[in-house]
């Protein structure tokens, strides 16, 4: 890829899609295409307006929406894409998996039409140097309950929930279009992401910004499951290296090498947040009995809720000399301050004016 392409970003403006924007916006020279369906998940305030400029276009459409996808193609002419939009709340997928097939596996297939329509009439040089990166998670590959393997990129997919079972099919489509009609993709599977600009369902803002609020920190079960995780940045930096220097056809498999019990990540973000808000209420310092951690509760368990997740990092490692440069301890301390710091974010998040954006109305 040349130093000035332009790389279409589809759910840019979610939790990991805004900060491989920000990350490219703001360490490269490329251009970026933000296509994205603001969903209850999308929030444009993600890409502060410091960072708009004429390298940054954003456009409202649906993955799903074939007629749209291949305008955006005709008119952009992107040298690559970088597929994020999903539904992607294991939880929302339980309740209502209908969302999840329609756009994990009818708008990757979408768009994979599109691209491989536009590919096919590119020149040979701009043809030869087109990517369709693919981002997927490590859920496809299901429970490592009671080993200690990790999870290769050969290991076989076993997924178990709604969300990780669509995901798993958009995988096999990508793959699918490479094997048949050559378009050249590349996919990866990540652990567990935290880190700024991230949406409050999710268990880590969840538990700051309850803490904070002095409302129940609910933990699955006996909070026993492992998650890997994984710094968003370092995610960020992990996407753009394999989209300019992967090689066509592979997977990588991205994590951070942080296997926690999620019962610890809770407990971690109370002690964290002792130090860093005293002042707060619901501190030991003023006076709280127990301090953030006497607001743990443990509540029914998620069905299927799979016990451990780990990534074998060590492909991406090896081959493109992608390392994480965050732990657990310096990135979870990194996103608590971000939280304290950031409350106009996460307050026009939970009062739902983030969505306003989408009018014009705001960034
Ligand atoms: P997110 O839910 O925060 O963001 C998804 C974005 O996609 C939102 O901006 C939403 O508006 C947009 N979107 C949803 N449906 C759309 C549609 N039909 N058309 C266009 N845009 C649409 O998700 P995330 O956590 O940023 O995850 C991004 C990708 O990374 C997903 O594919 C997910 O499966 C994968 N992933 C996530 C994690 C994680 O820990 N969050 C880990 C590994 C992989």
């Amino acid at each position: 890829m040349s130093i000035k392409s332009k790389i279409l970003v589809t759910g840019g403006a979610g939790f990991i899609g805004s900060a491989v924007v920000r990350h490219i916006l703001t360490n490269t020279s490329h251009s970026v295409v933000n296509v994205d369906a603001l969903t209850y998940a999308g929030n444009l305030e993600s890409i502060p307006a410091e960072l708009h400029s004429e390298r940054y276009v954003f456009e409202h459409a649906d993955i799903c929406d074939g007629v749209a996808m291949a305008r955006l193609f005709a008119e952009h002419q992107p040298d690559a894409v970088m597929h994020l939009a999903a539904e992607s709340h294991v939880d929302r997928s339980i309740t209502g998996p209908g969302a999840f097939i329609q756009t994990n596996i009818v708008g990757t297939y979408t768009l994979l039409d599109a691209a491989l329509h536009y590919w096919r009439g590119l020149d040979e040089a701009r043809k030869a140097a087109f990517r369709f990166h693919h981002i997927s998670t490590d859920e496809v590959y299901g429970d490592l309950e009671g080993t200690n393997d990790l999870f290769l990129e050969t290991t076989p997919y076993a997924p178990s929930s709604p969300y990780s079972a669509s995901k798993a099919g958009s995988d096999h489509l990508v793959r699918a279009w490479h094997r048949t009609y050559g378009l050249p993709v590349l996919i990866t599977n990540c652990s567990n992401n935290y880190g700024p600009y991230h949406f409050p369902e999710k268990l880590i803002p969840h538990v700051i910004l309850n803490a904070l609020a002095g409302k129940p920190l609910p933990v699955y079960g006996n909070g026993q499951q492992i998650r890997d995780w994984l710094y968003v940045e370092d995610h960020a930096r992990a996407l753009f290296k394999v989209v300019t220097e992967g090689e066509v056809g592979e997977t990588y498999n991205i994590g951070g090498h942080n296997e926690k019990q999620n019962i610890d990540v809770v407990r971690t973000l109370c002690a964290l947040l002792e130090e860093l808000a005293p002042d707060n209420p619901n501190s030991i310092a003023s006076g709280r009995e127990g301090g953030f951690a006497s607001l743990i509760t443990f509540v029914t368990d998620r069905p299927g809720h799979d016990a451990r997740y780990a990534i074998d990092a060590g492909k991406i490692e090896r081959e493109l000399g992608w390392v994480p440069e965050e732990t657990f301890d310096t990135g979870l301390r990194k996103t608590v301050q971000w939280y304290l710091d950031n409350e106009s974010w996460w307050q026009r998040v939970l009062s739902g004016d983030y969505q306003l954006a989408r009018l014009g109305e705001a960034v």
